[in-house]
């Protein structure tokens, strides 16, 4: 997956984003465990310290302190339950008892130490002990009948809380990756099953060229974004089709409506041409505007018959053929131009290579590339024509040693209207439509033309068309 694909920064933004939700939530779940349980704990301490002060204080007169700490030993146990219990007077800031040490010697109670007397009738203090503990302990003032005032704290080591706390962080830390991968995976999955379409709509629109505008891309029928994209990018194919067969139409008639009245001018040149009656100036002009005439007559020809390929009537004569006795007869008859330049054309055509095509069109292949490496080799020149079978296609080139074409212009030489340079060619025939003529074809029929060049060496055009299958 492409870091710059839609689906890739989805799942990124969307995994940032409940990377930090969960984080937060869990951070949140977190400090309120420890909140809830540290109060749990400060309101139970509180409860133990008010009936410490109803069981231990209301009749101390009565009792006498000294039998104070047999009784708190008696009703609370606080060293076997691991608990602290200091009871002071506030008079005098004596203290009346303290518990002793816990039976798993957790804290030292000496180590306490004591809480103030303060305006609050009851608090809680988080009090930091050596050996890295820490205390929790509830302080509650007491008014016993007699008007004395005494401070009761009790208090538990927070580590059992600590300790769960600890656990929750290590559970949440290793759930967290969990849950993210979870939800990145299925999150991927889904914006790949919504993207799906979005797949078959570019291989579909990828495969539609200017020789199958009729076809459309696939509706997915749910109603959502991408449905009403295809649909609209379908209308606007429709559109160009519509524009593209207007524009073939008009190319078709335009050069259709202009080969009478060309033809007319012809044959009134040519007889200008060879009137006796008229001077000389007048009959060498004449000719001249014959020659120009001429070429005009071979561009409109040029232009009809692309105009005829893009309306796909390539095929109109479609048969299965002997592609390399039509090239062996075709270099036969282009022999004598290339003699007139003292240029020399090799065939080799050996085994029969069977195609299916129009030969007609086939042929106007072989004519051009021979007519180009004859117009763009000089004189004394070889040029070679190949034909053969490999690999289920029929393979024909037609290579010169002629002046050769370079880098920049290589790859614009099949485009309409594109000529290397005029200057190059003695002749002033051409108008840049041959090779386009040529890529017309081919791709009509399935095959495909490239071109190697070195500017001064000479030139490689090479057809791959699928071989006819019996
Ligand atoms: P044109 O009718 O002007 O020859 P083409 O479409 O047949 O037009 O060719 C386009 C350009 O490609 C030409 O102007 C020519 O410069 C170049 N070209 C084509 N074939 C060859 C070749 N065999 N050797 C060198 N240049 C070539």
């Amino acid at each position: 997956m492409s870091s710059r694909s839609i689906s890739f920064r989805l799942v990124l933004w969307y995994s940032l984003l409940l990377t930090g939700i969960f984080t937060a939530l869990f951070a949140l779940l977190y400090f309120n465990v420890g909140r809830f349980l540290q109060n749990d704990m400060s309101t139970s301490q509180l409860r133990h310290a008010q009936q410490i002060s109803n069981s231990l204080l209301t009749n101390i007169r009565l009792t006498g302190e000294d039998k104070l700490a047999a009784k708190a030993k008696e009703f609370f146990e606080p060293e076997s339950n691991d608990r602290f219990i200091r009871i002071t007077r506030e008079s005098d800031g004596k203290v009346i008892y303290t518990s002793g040490t816990p039976t798993d010697d957790g804290f030292n109670p000496a180590n306490v130490p004591a809480l103030p007397f303060s305006p609050e009738t009851e608090y809680s203090r988080q009090i930091k002990l050596p050996g890295d503990k820490t205390l929790l302990v509830t302080a509650l003032k007491y008014t016993s009948p007699d008007h004395q005032d005494y401070l009761v704290e009790f208090g538990a080591l927070l580590d059992p809380v600590k300790a769960m706390l600890n656990h929750l962080i290590l559970q949440l830390a290793l759930g967290l990756p969990l849950a993210i991968a979870i939800v990145t995976v299925g999150g991927y999955w889904l914006v790949r099953r919504a993207l799906a379409p979005v797949e078959q709509i570019t291989r579909a629109a990828e495969r539609i060229t200017q020789h199958n505008l009729n076809d459309r891309l696939p509706v997915t029928n749910t109603g959502d974004e991408l449905e009403r994209l295809s649909i609209s990018l379908n209308r606007m194919i429709a559109r160009l089709d519509d524009a593209f067969q207007n524009s073939i139409r008009f190319v078709a008639d335009a050069s259709h409506e202009l080969r009478t009245p060309l033809t007319i001018l012809r044959g009134e040149l040519e007889s200008m041409a060879e009137d006796g009656r008229l001077g000389t100036e007048w009959r060498e002009r004449a000719a001249s505007l014959l020659e120009e005439t001429e070429q005009l007559s071979r561009i409109v020809e040029q232009l009809f018959t692309l105009s005829r390929l893009d309306a796909g009537e390539a095929q109109s004569d479609c048969s299965s053929f002997d592609l390399a006795e039509l090239a062996r007869t075709t270099a036969e008859q282009m022999n004598l131009l290339a003699e007139d330049k003292g240029i020399s054309i090799t065939c080799e055509a050996g085994q029969p290579v069977t195609v299916e095509g129009d030969p007609t069109r086939l042929k106007q292949v072989v004519v051009n590339l021979l007519d180009n490496a004859i117009k763009y080799t000089s004189k004394n020149g070889a040029i070679q024509l190949r034909i053969r079978a490999v690999n289920g296609h029929a393979i024909l080139e037609v290579e010169d040693n002629g002046i050769g074409i370079s880098a920049e212009a290589l790859p614009h030489v099949f485009e309409r209207f594109f000529r290397v340079d005029q200057a190059r060619s003695d002749d002033s025939e051409g108008a840049g439509l041959g090779l386009s003529i040529v890529k017309s074809i081919c791709t009509a029929h399935g095959a495909e033309v490239d071109v190697v060049s070195v500017p001064q060496m000479g030139t490689r055009f090479r057809v791959k068309m699928p071989l006819h299958k019996n």
